[in-house]
C-alpha cells in the first residue's frame, strides 16, 4: 500500500471523528472531502513554509531580518521542496511497465543511494539500499528500482517504514516470487544531537515471498547483498 493512501485514510479519519458533532449537509462534507483530497495532491506551499522559517529563527533568538538570514526562509522552502517532493508522486508508477521474461534467478541492485528525512526530527538520514526481487515471469527496468527508493525517500521518513514500502511495491506491482529491500544509512539526528553518535549505520530489512519461506533463497539474496 502506498504512503499516499494511508496519509489520505488517516485524514479521512480526522474528518470522520470532528464530523460527529456536526450539523453540516452530507452535500458540504463531501465538499470538504473532495477539498482535502485536493489539498493532499497539491504542490508544496513555499510561501507558508518561508513564514514558518521566519518565525524559528525569531524562536531561536535571531533576528530573521538581518543582511545573512534574508534568504533563508526562501532558501529552506526550496530545499524542502524538493525534499519532500516524493509526497506529491506516486512511485510505484515507475513499476507499470514491465517485459515478459524467462529468467528465473535473481534480479539485485545493490548500492543505491539515496538521502531522506526523519520524520521525528526532521533531520537527514544518507545510505544505500539494496533492492533486490525473484521474478514470476516479468522483469522491470533496473533504473526503475532506483527510481523507486529515490521517490519513496521523499517524503518525511523513517527507515523501518521505507524498507517495507519498497518492498510492497516490488510484491504488488510485479507480482514477484520474492522480494528482498535491505536498507543502510547515517541518522544525522543520532550523530548530531542527543547520543551524539556518528560513523553508526542503522540497517534494516524486508522479506517477501521465498525469501522468507526458504533458508536456501534468503541466504543467497542476503550473500549477494553483503558481497564486497
Ligand atoms: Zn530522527
Amino acid at each position: 500500500m502506498s504512503l499516499d493512501l494511508m496519509t489520505a485514510s488517516e485524514s479521512v479519519a480526522e474528518f470522520d471523528s470532528y464530523s460527529i458533532n456536526d450539523s453540516r449537509s452530507e452535500e458540504s462534507q463531501s465538499a470538504v472531502r473532495s477539498k482535502q483530497a485536493a489539498q493532499l495532491q497539491q504542490p508544496v506551499n513555499k510561501p507558508a513554509i518561508e513564514a514558518a522559517v521566519r518565525t524559528i529563527l525569531e524562536a531561536v533568538g535571531e533576528d530573521a531580518g538581518r543582511d545573512g538570514l534574508l534568504d533563508t526562509p526562501a532558501r529552506v522552502a526550496r530545499m524542502y521542496e524538493e525534499m519532500f517532493s516524493g509526497l506529491h508522486l506516486d512511485p510505484a508508477r515507475h513499476l507499470e511497465t514491465t517485459f515478459p521474461e524467462d529468467y528465473d534467478e535473481i534480479v539485485l541492485v545493490r548500492d543505491i543511494p539515496f538521502t531522506s528525512m526523519c520524520e521525528h526530527h526532521l533531520l537527514p538520514f544518507t545510505g544505500v539500499a539494496h533492492v533486490g526481487y525473484l521474478p514470476n515471469g516479468r522483469v522491470v527496468g533496473l533504473s526503475k528500482l532506483a527510481r523507486v527508493v529515490e521517490e519513496v525517500a521523499q517524503r518525511p521518513q523513517v527507515q523501518e517504514r521505507m524498507t517495507q514500502t519498497v518492498a510492497d511495491m516490488l510484491e504488488e506491482k510485479l507480482g514477484t516470487k520474492g522480494a528482498a529491500v535491505v536498507i543502510e544509512s547515517e541518522h544525522s539526528c543520532m550523530a548530531l544531537r542527543g547520543v551524539r553518535k556518528s560513523g553508526t549505520l542503522t540497517v534494516t530489512s524486508s522479506l517477501r515471498g521465498i525469501f522468507r519461506t526458504s533458508q536456501a533463497s534468503r541466504t543467497e539474496i542476503l550473500s549477494l547483498i553483503n558481497r564486497r
